[in-house]
């Protein structure tokens, strides 16, 4: 306890510092962290006063982003509205069980076997991921908690300057853990990757449906190595149904925001309500793409996906679609997304 108390208050002090020195590049992760460390050293019995200007700041920052978000939206709009056509009967085609939160999953994952089988596999997936991996677990950066996340299964506060990220997944104590830690640390991963982004650039990343491509996309190679290691089959296929039953809910969300006749670009619940929601879902159809590439070319995948992230900064739809093998016709009709969705079926 006694190092984390250290370790909150090392990060919390250069956090301040940065702070005081006006460096407005890392503001949005600034307030985010900041306010996330105070509740975890609340929660461990330790005060920490909250700093001062962070309110006064933080209306600046505001209208900053709605700007890139509005200007973001017009951009992906027409895009997105191509990709539209199939996917009502896509999402009528998917069966969920009416209570399938509330089902047990059979196999109960203590902390320290999360931990194992995400290590085992990112050994196995690729190096520097991995190394990464072991960093985060050695340098303390991993909360499991029931405390700070009421509704979201895991939450990863991107390292800025020189504090890493920190992860916190909520317990479960089903494979979900190890599902949302795998997640998390590609998005702590990455942002590591991309430390040096403007504000603008990196809410443009954040706020658009390139955030969780890579995230989904390891979700599906983890998912496939657990089947090709034996674990258990049911929670496997409880998990998946469960996944593509929310990716085809927020798809076919989305498509009823986009066309809506009633929607207006300067509405700011509509735009807002389609920024909030186009992660989720053409983030996970872009994911099953790059899956489906993985299946066949698994370094040319990787390399892919990696580069289609960092390359978020010239965010351009139709740029990204084209350069890294995604085609535009399939997305379109979900060909691929049904594709994939047939190779876990065994
Ligand atoms: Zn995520």
């Amino acid at each position: 306890m006694k190092k984390l108390q250290n370790q909150i208050e090392y990060d919390i002090n250069k956090l301040n510092y940065y702070f005081n020195n006006n460096n407005q590049t890392f503001f949005e992760d600034y307030r985010e962290t900041a306010e996330i460390l105070i509740d975890i050293a609340s929660d461990n019995g330790i005060y920490i006063n909250y700093p001062k200007r962070l309110n006064e700041e933080l209306k600046n920052e505001d209208t900053n982003l709605r700007n890139i978000q509005k200007e973001m939206f017009e951009n992906n709009f027409n895009n997105m509205k191509s990709f539209n056509n199939s996917i009502s009967k896509l999402y009528n085609k998917i069966n969920i069980e009416n209570n399938y939160y509330y089902n047990k999953y059979q196999v109960k994952m203590l902390q320290k076997d999360t931990i194992k089988i995400v290590s085992k596999f990112y050994q196995n997936f690729d190096k520097d991921i991995s190394d990464y991996f072991e960093d985060l677990i050695t340098s303390n950066k991993v909360f499991f908690t029931k405390h700070i996340l009421d509704y979201l299964t895991g939450l990863t506060i991107e390292a800025i300057e020189d504090i890493k990220a920190y992860i916190f997944v909520t317990k479960k104590y089903t494979i979900v853990d190890a599902i949302t830690l795998a997640h998390e640390t590609i998005h702590a991963y990455l942002s590591e990757q991309l430390k040096n982004m403007t504000i603008n650039e990196k809410n443009q990343y954040i706020t658009n449906n390139i955030y969780e491509v890579y995230p989904f996309f390891i979700e599906l190679v983890f998912l496939n190595y657990l089947q090709k290691n034996n674990f258990n089959i049911k929670d496997i296929n409880k998990y998946i149904t469960i996944y593509n039953y929310i990716l085809s809910d927020n798809l076919y969300s989305l498509n009823t925001i986009i066309n809506n006749k009633d929607f207006d670009l300067n509405n700011e619940i509509d735009v807002e309500s389609f920024n909030e929601n186009q992660g989720y879902s053409y983030g996970g159809l872009f994911a099953y793409h790059f899956y489906n590439q993985y299946h066949n070319d698994k370094d040319e995948a990787k390399d892919n996906i990696y580069n289609f992230m960092t390359d978020a900064k010239d965010y351009d739809l139709n740029h990204l679609i084209n350069n890294y093998g995604l085609n535009e016709k399939e997305l379109s009709k979900c060909k691929i997304l049904k594709k994939t969705i047939k190779l876990f079926d065994r």
